[in-house]
């Protein structure tokens, strides 16, 4: 018997061994190029955490406007952001944000907000904030983060890094239909120009623009399915879990 025991004993340190390796994946590119979908569908797969950061750029925008914040005027700013609080709650199988705790999920969807946020964005004191807490959300690995800046700022050492992009006219379609399944009817012409206005002030700004991180792969899919896309990336992820 005490040679039975012996036999099937493991040390924690052995068991931590079996367990799959928890790595941190990085996912840019430009507005609405579907990696939000892909984060979330690879975080649900791998049951990691998955954290939208372009949501807590716009809770903030949000923030902004209803509050009537001056964007030049650094102490409004300050304070501002110290009567910010972000979280993210799965319900339903949805990813949703609440900006001080108010559900506000499609309020930072409005067309208002993705005409400010670019311009909330390109603000080094609310990046310096927001960056920090997004660290934070990642300290135990295990997370999909989508954004701008993960792969070069928030975690320049993940693991894996992709960077999504599509053509700009299979983009707009793609945020023409979300917001008119959200029941919102805006102009194509309109959504279009809001991408092509928030990706050059995005990839131009000073602080932390949007560029692919040297170490990144590239993922076009302009012409991939959802599932055709997340197949893709899952299979990259097993080189490393
Ligand atoms: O991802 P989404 O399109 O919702 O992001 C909205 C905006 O938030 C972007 O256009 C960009 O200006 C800003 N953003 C950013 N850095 C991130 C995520 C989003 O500057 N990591």
């Amino acid at each position: 018997m005490q040679k039975l025991q012996s036999f099937f004993y493991f040390s924690p340190l052995m068991l931590n061994l079996f367990k799959k390796r928890k790595i941190t994946i990085a996912i840019d590119g430009h507005s609405s190029c579907g990696k939000s979908t892909l984060a979330r569908d690879l975080a649900k797969k791998l049951r990691y955490i998955y954290v939208d950061s372009g949501a807590m750029y716009r809770a903030v925008t949000l923030y902004f406007i209803w509050n009537e914040i001056d964007l030049t005027n650094e102490i409004e700013i300050g304070s501002a952001l110290n009567n910010i609080k972000i979280q993210f709650k799965t319900k339903r199988r949805k990813n949703l944000c609440y900006l001080n705790g108010e559900l506000v999920e499609d309020d930072i969807r409005s067309q208002e907000v993705s005409d400010m946020v670019s311009e909330v964005a390109a603000i080094s004191q609310v990046r310096r904030v927001l960056v920090e807490q997004q660290k934070a959300f990642g300290e135990k690995k295990g997370i999909v983060m989508d954004g701008r800046d993960i792969g070069t700022v928030v975690f320049p050492n993940a693991e894996l890094k992709i960077f999504v992009t599509a053509n700009i006219e299979v983009r707009s379609h793609r945020r023409y239909l979300e917001l008119k399944t959200r029941g919102k009817e805006v102009p194509f012409d309109r959504v279009k120009a809001n991408l092509i206005k928030r990706d050059t002030i995005d990839s131009t700004r000073d602080d932390s623009p949007l560029r692919q991180a040297d170490d990144a792969i590239v993922l076009d899919n302009s012409e991939l399915s959802t599932k055709q896309q997340l197949q893709a990336v899952l299979k990259l992820t097993k080189m490393y879990i």
